[in-house]
């Protein structure tokens, strides 16, 4: 019989609700706080900055949310996303373990984020928002916004870390055919930005800086608000339409996972795979395991403080309890991939302290190696970031190869890669050094942070 490569699901099985985690926590989230006056945020303290269906979202605790019509019918162009089983992976390994990848590399920016894109750019649009202002770091989350808000017809402007943008003129080309403007940041265009370029002119910027920049121009501007591709409970929620597919495709396969895997940087794209799953591992009996991989060099969940800290460098965001580095954390710019923000998902965040999720970091070179090793077997050039994941699914192949067990492994390819193939340029050429951030670090970026309950 023909080895099966590809489970798909027909069109009309786009899922029509969100999954909201917050339903099955054991433990309430820790609400995020004003950052003026330390205390709970409610809805207006947040209303400059996002639509009210937005905020809903963020402290709901319904188990489902409908998935509005127009959301879907822009899904239904790119969703149902494919779940592959790599067997010519398995192959190259060895390994007795059966290892299968959820595909979102098929939406049109790219990657999984579009699948936030559209949900918040349609919120806004039904709330006559005119104008969106947003942070981009690697220019994935900027291209998948720039895309959606072409679909509703809103302006966007994009800051972009400078780095990044000196680094990927195809990004920016790419957010400019879908509409959106992009100046590098920090930027003269803002108060935030301004004060930082007169400490260090040549600042090569960040995502804390970033961000600082489109809130304070959301907050500045009447006709404008602010939209965030990671980190928050809304954007996991959106993405949580990966795991219903794959737990569906997985059914098709007749399997179920013994480890799901996924890269981690704000920890939405590991969120939309993983908390359909953890539903049933907290109310279903299953005894799954969960590995969030991060880089060596930004490693939130393995080296952060859980505590409540900024989402910004600049203090202008409410605080969040969340896995943190510290908000003036500066990610070196050795580093190629993406998944470097010092935060992390409260959601995530918490079930990794609850235990119920385990963290590892892995350095770059590794990561690249794995990427290299998949494209070649596989054939889809991945994006760094979601390479991380890869490098985790293969040491566990590798490891129930050691074992000699039949292991179930699923993992999210995030998104496709070629518009990073500098990054494997630079690696093939030997220009990417492994780095590990140093803990001491972290309690120096944590000190002045207030420290509340
Ligand atoms: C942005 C991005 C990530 C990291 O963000 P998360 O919110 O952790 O998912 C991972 N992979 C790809 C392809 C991305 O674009």
């Amino acid at each position: 019989m023909a080895r099966q490569y590809k489970y798909l699901l027909p069109e009309d099985q786009v899922p029509t609700r969100w999954y909201n985690i917050a339903a099955d926590l054991k433990n309430p989230p820790a609400p995020a706080l004003h950052p003026g006056t330390g205390q709970p945020l409610g809805p207006a303290d947040l209303a400059p900055l996002f639509p009210m269906a937005v905020i809903e979202q963020e402290v709901s605790t319904e188990r489902w949310i409908d998935i509005p019509e127009p959301v879907l019918d822009v899904y239904r162009t790119y969703r149902p996303a494919p779940l592959f089983r790599a067997h010519r992976l398995e192959e190259a390994l060895g390994t007795p373990a059966h290892i299968y990848y959820k595909y979102e590399g098929v939406s049109p920016a790219g990657s999984h984020k579009v699948n936030t894109a559209v949900a918040q750019a349609y919120y806004n649009h039904l709330e006559g928002v005119r104008r969106i202002t947003t942070e981009t770091g690697a220019g994935q989350w900027g291209t998948a916004l720039a895309y959606a808000c072409q679909m509703f017809g809103i302006e966007l402007k994009i800051y972009m870390v400078r780095v990044s943008f000196e680094q990927k003129p195809y990004r920016k080309a790419m957010m400019n055919v879908y509409g959106a403007s992009v100046v590098p940041s920090p930027s003269q265009d803002t108060n935030a930005g301004r004060t930082i370029l007169e400490r260090d002119p040549n600042s090569s910027g960040s995502l804390g800086i970033a961000i600082s920049e489109a809130v304070e121009d959301a907050a500045t501007h009447e006709d404008t608000k602010y939209s965030l591709g990671s980190v928050l409970n809304h954007v996991m929620l959106h993405q949580t339409v990966i795991g219903q597919e794959a737990i569906a495709q997985m059914q098709l396969a007749g399997e179920y996972p013994d480890v799901v895997i996924g890269c981690v940087g704000g920890g939405s794209n590991y969120a939309g795979l993983a908390f359909p799953f953890m539903q049933e591992r907290l109310n279903g009996g299953r005894n799954t395991r969960f590995v969030a991989a991060e880089p060596a060099s930004c490693p939130t969940l393995t080296k952060g403080v859980y505590t409540y800290d900024f989402g910004d460098t600049a203090e202008l965001t409410p605080l969040v309890k969340m896995s943190t580095l510290g908000h003036s954390f500066m990610p070196p710019s050795i580093h190629a991939g993406g998944l470097r923000y010092h935060g992390m998902s409260p959601l995530i965040s918490q079930l990794h302290e609850e235990g119920y999720i385990d963290a590892v970091a892995h350095p770059q070179l590794g990561v690249f190696a794995a990427a290299v090793q998949f494209a070649r077997a596989e054939g889809i050039v991945p994006a760094p970031e979601s390479a991380h994941a890869i490098r985790s699914a293969i040491d566990e192949a590798l490891e129930a190869k050691e074992a000699g067990e039949e292991r179930v492994i699923l993992f999210n390819l995030s998104g496709h890669g070629f518009l990073d193939l500098g990054a494997y340029e630079q690696y093939f050429n030997g220009e990417l050094e492994d780095y590990e951030y140093p803990a001491e670090l972290v309690q120096q970026a944590l000190a002045g942070v207030p420290q509340l309950a």
